[in-house]
Formats: C-alpha cells, structure tokens, sequence
C-alpha cells in the first residue's frame, strides 16, 4: 500500500517518496491579498489542508508552509507590466497598501479557522523576505542566468534548457504571447521580471538594484519556500493557473540558484467554477465564505462541499450543489449517531457477534485505497456512504459497529466535516433527559413534556427504548 500522487511535472501518477525519509516539506502557494479570498481560492487550499492530513494520516511528520503575497503581483506579470493590484485596491479604498494587505490577510487567517483548515508551521508573507529574494537575484545575475537594466532585473529564460518542462509551454510560444506588452529593454521577450524599479510605487525598498524597487510575484515565493523549507523540497501546489508562468518561473529561478530540483512534486487542483465558467474576481462572480454562511449553511457543509470532487476534476458550484453537499453531510451525522446508540447497545435489532464486521474491513480498505490513489475522495466517500444500509438494517453487531466509528472517526481527522461539538451538543442533550427523567420520577408530566417540546425545537427527538430514553436528530 503506498500513496501515489500526480505530478505535473511527469503528467502521470507516481509514488510518493519524501527526500528525507519520514518528513514532509510542503510549499502551498497562497492568496495575493488585495481582496479577500473567495471560496475558489479555498478550494486549492483546501485540498493542501487535505494533503496534508493523509500524509499525516500516513504517518509523516509535515513541514507546511503557505504564503501570503502582499506585494508585487502585476495585473500582466508575464510581460512585467500593468498595475500592482494590492496598490490598485489601495486607490480604490483610499487606504495605505500595508493596511489592505495586513487587512486581507487577517480576514483569509481567520476564514482558514472558520473551514477547519489546520493551520501551516508558517504563513510567511512577502514583505518580510525582500533580502532572501535579493540574495537569489543577485546570485542569478553572478550565474549569468539574470541581467539588470537600470532598475530592472529580469531573468533569462534562454540559459535555462529546462523553462516549460512543468507547463508544456516552448519559449517561442511564450515570446508570442509576451510580445503584446513587449518591454524593449528585455533581451527576449519571454524574460521575465525579478525586480522592478519605480519610484511611484508605495510598496518600495532600496537594494543594490536601486533606491526604490519592488520583487516580481515569482521571486517572491522561491525565496520564501527556501527560507522556510530549504533548497529542496517535496511538494509545491496550486491552484491549475499557476502552472504557468508562477510555478515555471519558481522553478527556473530556483534551480538556476541551487543547481538542484527544486520540488520532487508538483501538485495543482482544478478550478472552482460557477455556471461553468472560472469563478474569479475579475469576474465578479465570487462567494466568500460570509456569502455562504449568510444563506444558512454551516462552514462544514461548505468545507463539504469544496471537498467532496477530486481535486482534479472541475468542479461546478451552485447553491443546489451545496445544499446538496449539506443534506449527505446529514446523512453522515445520522449514521454516526445511530452507530452511537448500536455502540452503547441500546438497539436491540442489531447483530450479534462480529456481524457485519467483514463489511466494515472493506469499507475501510476501499476508504484507504481509494485515497492512496492521489486523495480520491469521490472514490473514498461511497466507501463510508455504503455502511448506512448495514446501519439501517441492523446487519451490524455491537463491535462491527464500534469499528465503524473508528473508521468514520478516522476518516474525519482526514475530512474534517462531522461536527466537533457534537460530544459537548451530547453531553448537554444528555443532561435534559436526565432533568426530564427526574420530572418524570416525581410525577411532574408537565415539566417532562415541556422538556421534550425544546429539545424537538433544536431538532432533537427523544425515544423511549427498554434501555432508557435515546436521543436522535430528526433528519
Ligand atoms: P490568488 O489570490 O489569485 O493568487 O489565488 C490564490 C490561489 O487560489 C491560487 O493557488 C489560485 O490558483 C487559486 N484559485 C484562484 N481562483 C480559483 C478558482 N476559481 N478555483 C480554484 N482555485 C482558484
Ligand atoms: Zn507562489
């Protein structure tokens, strides 16, 4: 049993082997923080968040690491030109850049925390990494491998053979493209931007380059990949357009510094899309996590919902889709609630012995593999969805449905979607009943019916068994 993942790199599935043996060290490209985050944005994050549980699942320890670019970016970053977007939204909101981005970026931390994201060793932001960018630019210019033109330094793409292995793309396709914003002072047009000059950015810094500068996007996060993880690394991702030029440039620039590979893997999901097309905010057909969350849904059926598609399959967001994602998300908790209550015996019909305990080994098998196949959770889902029959048909016994939970347990450190508060939502469920069975004792029907009544209104319904009253949520 081993875990594949598909490489961009090699187009094809391959087996995953960390450089040191038992450690992960991982470089998730995150947001340019000029707006806030879209729930587009948290797809791709969200499936580094779940990359990083099923290697943790696998049992490696893992150096995460996930930047917040707040500087730079340049609306044509490729042909090193256009507005910084961060100092555009500064205009816009008549506030000083360092407040929009520091502003943004509290936002993205805290709507991480609102999805259940676990948290990255470090979210390292640009500003703070101009001297590690500085000393890679200078060091490229040393290698021959950039040049400076008053202010500007660009890399050249031509002294390194390797430029377009990760996106397919040949220089001369490149220079094309380029040639519509075409800089004359780039010796190819394909060159692109390590460092630019311009004394009316906000954001600036003096360098050996000149008195008022600032990094390109790509520099921005070979540098801070190296600070933070090293010259080698075992795992960069993204989101699918940021195969070119973001993660082409990334590796062009850090191999050309190191002389080694820069990352073993290469790891992009797909986009999130919204009535088919790219949901974008340069479209204007976004949702936050707000937007979501203000139309009733929980932040789980959310992070449901963004999870539930392979991360490279497409995947189309609605409304329909989510309330969707919400209902099988209460068909999962019902699951877990009716194993609870076979776990503590109080279902008579359940089966004895080790009934159904040869389905709930499969289930778990299939969950595994389906998962070790480059974290197909499509395929890993049904797995878990499939033990609902045995549950409702009383097939399994007291110890095959122990297992079961362990393995939705399991499979949740992985998810991260089955309600956490449940133990405390029981434990206060459980004090009423006990409070309405006292009443009950003492003859007071009243207060007992009353008690019921409430707890129906929080959509929970009491049923009496020979063992005692159990609790269910109606569904
Ligand atoms: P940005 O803030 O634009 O730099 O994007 C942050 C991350 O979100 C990048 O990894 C993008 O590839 C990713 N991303 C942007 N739009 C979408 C989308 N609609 N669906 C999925 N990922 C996206
Ligand atoms: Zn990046």
């Amino acid at each position: 049993m081993s875990f594949e993942v598909y490489n961009t790199l090699s187009r094809r599935k391959e087996v995953f082997r960390p450089i040191e043996p038992g450690t992960v060290r991982m470089y998730n490209c995150g947001p340019t923080v000029y707006s806030r985050a879209h729930i587009g944005n948290f797809r791709a994050f969200l499936f580094a968040d779940l990359l990083r549980r099923w290697l943790e699942h696998s049992g490696y320890r893992v150096l995460q690491v996930m930047n917040i670019t707040d500087v730079g970016h340049l609306t044509d970053e490729l042909a090193g030109v256009g507005e910084d977007r961060i100092e555009a939204a500064a205009r816009r909101e008549g506030l000083n850049p360092w407040k929009i981005a520091e502003g943004y970026a509290q936002m993205f931390l805290k709507d991480l925390a609102v999805l259940g994201i676990q948290p990255a060793m470090v979210y390292p932001r640009a500003s703070a990494h101009v001297p590690e960018m500085v000393e890679i630019i200078e060091g490229l210019i040393q290698k021959g491998h950039a040049y400076q033109v008053a202010g500007n330094v660009y890399f050249n793409v031509r002294s390194f053979p390797r430029y377009g292995q990760l996106s397919g793309n040949r220089i001369d396709e490149t220079e094309a493209g380029a040639r519509v914003a075409i800089r004359e002072e780039k010796r190819d047009p394909a060159d692109f931007a390590l460092w630019k000059s311009d004394p009316n950015h906000l954001m600036k810094w003096a360098t050996s380059f000149g008195p008022d500068g600032f990094p390109g996007w790509h520099i921005e996060c070979s540098a801070m990949a190296r600070k933070h993880l090293g010259d080698r690394i075992d795992i960069h991702t993204g989101g699918e357009d940021n195969v070119f030029p973001h993660h082409e440039c990334e590796i062009a620039q850090t191999e050309s510094f190191t002389g080694e590979a820069f990352s073993t893997y290469w790891m992009h999901s797909k986009f999130l899309q919204v009535d088919g097309g790219k949901m974008s905010k340069s479209l204007g057909n976004t949702y936050s996590v707000d937007d979501v969350l203000a139309r009733g849904f929980s932040a789980r059926a959310l992070r449901f919902a963004l999870l539930r598609g392979h991360y490279r399959q497409p995947l189309n967001y609605t409304f329909e889709v989510q309330k969707d994602a919400a209902s099988a998300l209460e068909t999962l908790d019902d699951m877990v609630a009716r194993l609870k209550r076979i776990e503590v015996g109080a279902n008579d019909s359940s089966g004895a012995g080790s009934a159904g305990l040869e389905e709930v080994l499969r289930a778990r098998e299939e969950f595994q593999t389906a998962m070790d196949d480059d974290l197909n959770v499509s395929r890993a889902l049904p797995a878990l969805f499939g033990l609902r029959s045995a549950v409702l048909e009383g097939r399994l016994s007291r110890a095959a449905a122990q297992q079961a939970l362990a393995l939705v347990k399991q499979a949740d450190r992985v998810l991260g979607v089955l309600d956490s508060t449940d133990q405390d939502i029981g434990e206060r469920i459980q004090a009423r009943i006990d409070e309405r069975e006292l009443a009950r004792k003492t003859r007071d029907f009243k207060r007992a019916d009353q008690i019921r009544d409430e707890l129906l209104a929080d959509g929970i319904a009491l049923e009496d068994t020979p063992k005692g009253v159990v609790w269910r949520r109606r569904s």
